[in-house]
């Protein structure tokens, strides 16, 4: 068995040691998994919800905990880190009321009633990528568990530390053996797997739109469901009718969060040309005032990108590029980038076209509505985006108009479990989260029974 060496991102020293799983040992938990499933599938929904809500609860209780094994492994700041175990603890409790609640229909028919059952699949294979590790886990396991089918996890290669401390936690809060299992392991091994193993009833991947593409491929062999949250380009409007110093001043924080490493995040600026030269006047002044440092100290807004070659893609990004401004970043060892503002009205430039994820934002003026959705829309992705505008009539006509699954208006919100979540055209396939989440990891079953 090989092993993976964990870095910290903002010390570039070793953390620790992760064994990967071979092939082999991913089909024996893939088999677990199976062997669990017939019980998991049979608990009483009362009792499953009990099962779900403890595991929120021993989360809950291990949130510093987690939060400190985040800030080591991904360099995410100790704010961010602390509200994405929260988020995992606020989702397991969300998803308890599912089992309770997975109502079939009853439907109107000639000779007798007629009936729906929400059925688990099986086997889950959840796929995480390494830039919301916690989150994009919980996304995937909570609803998927609530539905009744047991979960096989791969966490990133770069990412594994919060992913099986969880996987500990669900056994100490009751969850029965095999019922959710985390495999570290490679993408091209583990990974594939998921996608090969017969046993495992669908995918739910997150991660690069290449990746993404060869998994649905991949699955269509044998009509796997999958679902997938993929890249994104997004959008982030600002009319001259706006407050254009709140939308400067917030708009540093919907790009450089996580130092970009956000598929949400809002990476191209367009500004209305009237009001351009007072926008990048207010957001030069919140970009400069960024606190880039240690990501552990309770202060930090942003911490280093994830790893050197994450680095070294990113910084390709601005090779023969003038910066217009950019924000500090600690000379330390470490993968620090400073929040980078480039300005271009040229959409052909590749920091303007592809998903640079990282610390950089493109900026490029508009002249009226009908442009700015016409740019805005003018990318394969469509996962996110803001509106910046007092117009509620210009609101909902972009928010309309721009074909992308998550749009916010006069603010930059962020993905919220309560509500669905997922891309428009290569953003992905599928939606996560919100109330339907545990449908998509069901069959629906139809039931005829004739009353003669
Ligand atoms: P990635 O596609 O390289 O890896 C994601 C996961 O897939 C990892 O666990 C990796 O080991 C695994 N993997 C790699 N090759 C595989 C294969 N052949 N078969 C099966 N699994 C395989 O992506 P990444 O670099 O880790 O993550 C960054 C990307 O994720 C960005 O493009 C970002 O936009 C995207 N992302 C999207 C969302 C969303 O919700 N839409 C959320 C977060 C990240």
């Amino acid at each position: 068995m090989s092993s993976f060496t964990v870095i910290n991102p903002a010390t570039a020293q070793p953390v620790t040691e992760v064994p990967l799983a071979t092939l082999e040992e991913a089909d024996a938990a893939i088999a677990r998994a199976q062997d669990a499933f017939p019980a998991w599938r049979s608990v009483a929904p009362g009792e499953r919800a009990r099962l779900l809500r403890a595991f929120a609860a021993v989360v809950d209780a291990h949130l510093e905990e987690l939060a400190q094994l985040e800030v080591r492994n991904a360099g995410h700041t100790i704010g961010n880190a602390r509200w994405e175990a929260g988020n995992v603890r606020d989702c397991l409790n969300y998803y308890a009321a599912a089992p309770e609640r997975l109502f079939g229909r009853q439907i109107p028919v000639a000779g007798g009633i007629d009936v729906t059952f929400h059925e688990p699949l099986g086997v889950v294979g959840v796929i995480v990528p390494w830039n919301f590790p916690m989150p994009i886990a919980g996304w995937g396991f909570a609803p998927a568990l609530a539905a009744g089918n047991c979960v096989v996890l791969k966490p990133a290669e770069l990412t594994p530390l919060t992913a099986i401390r969880l996987g500990e936690l669900a056994i100490e809060a009751g969850i029965p053996e095999g019922v959710f299992t985390v495999i570290p392991g490679k993408g091209s091994v583990v990974g594939e797997r998921f996608v090969t193993n017969p046993l495992v009833r669908k995918v739910c991947f997150t991660g690069s739109t290449e990746v993404g593409k060869r998994i649905m491929a991949g699955c269509a062999d044998q009509v796997k469901r999958v679902t997938l949250e993929l890249g994104g380009k997004s959008a982030n409007i600002v009319f001259a009718d706006a407050d254009v110093a709140k939308a400067a001043a917030t708009a540093p924080y919907a790009v450089f969060d996580n130092a970009g490493q956000d598929c949400c995040a809002r990476s191209r600026i367009l500004v209305e040309r009237s009001v351009y030269d007072e926008f990048l006047g207010g957001l030069e002044k919140a970009v400069t005032a960024l606190r880039v440092i240690d990501p552990a100290d309770d202060a930090s807004e942003m911490g280093p990108l994830i790893s050197a070659k994450q680095k070294e893609t990113v910084l390709g990004y601005l090779d023969g590029v003038e910066a217009a401004f950019t924000g500090s970043a600690p000379q330390a060892e470490g993968f620090w980038v400073p929040p980078t503002v480039v300005l271009t009205e040229d959409t052909t430039a590749p920091v303007w076209r592809e998903e640079v994820f990282g610390p950089v934002v493109a900026v490029m003026p508009f002249d009226d509505e009908e442009h700015a959705v016409a740019l805005a829309n003018d990318t394969e992705y469509g996962l996110s985006g803001s509106i910046y505008t007092r117009d509620l009539g210009r609101a909902l006509r972009v928010a309309r108009g721009v074909e992308s699954g998550n749009l916010s208006v006069n603010s930059h919100s962020s993905v919220r479990y309560w509500t669905p979540f997922g891309g428009y055209k290569q953003s992905g396939l599928g939606r996560e989260l919100g109330p339907d989440a545990p449908n998509a990891f069901t069959e629906e079953k139809n039931v005829f029974i004739a009353q003669d």
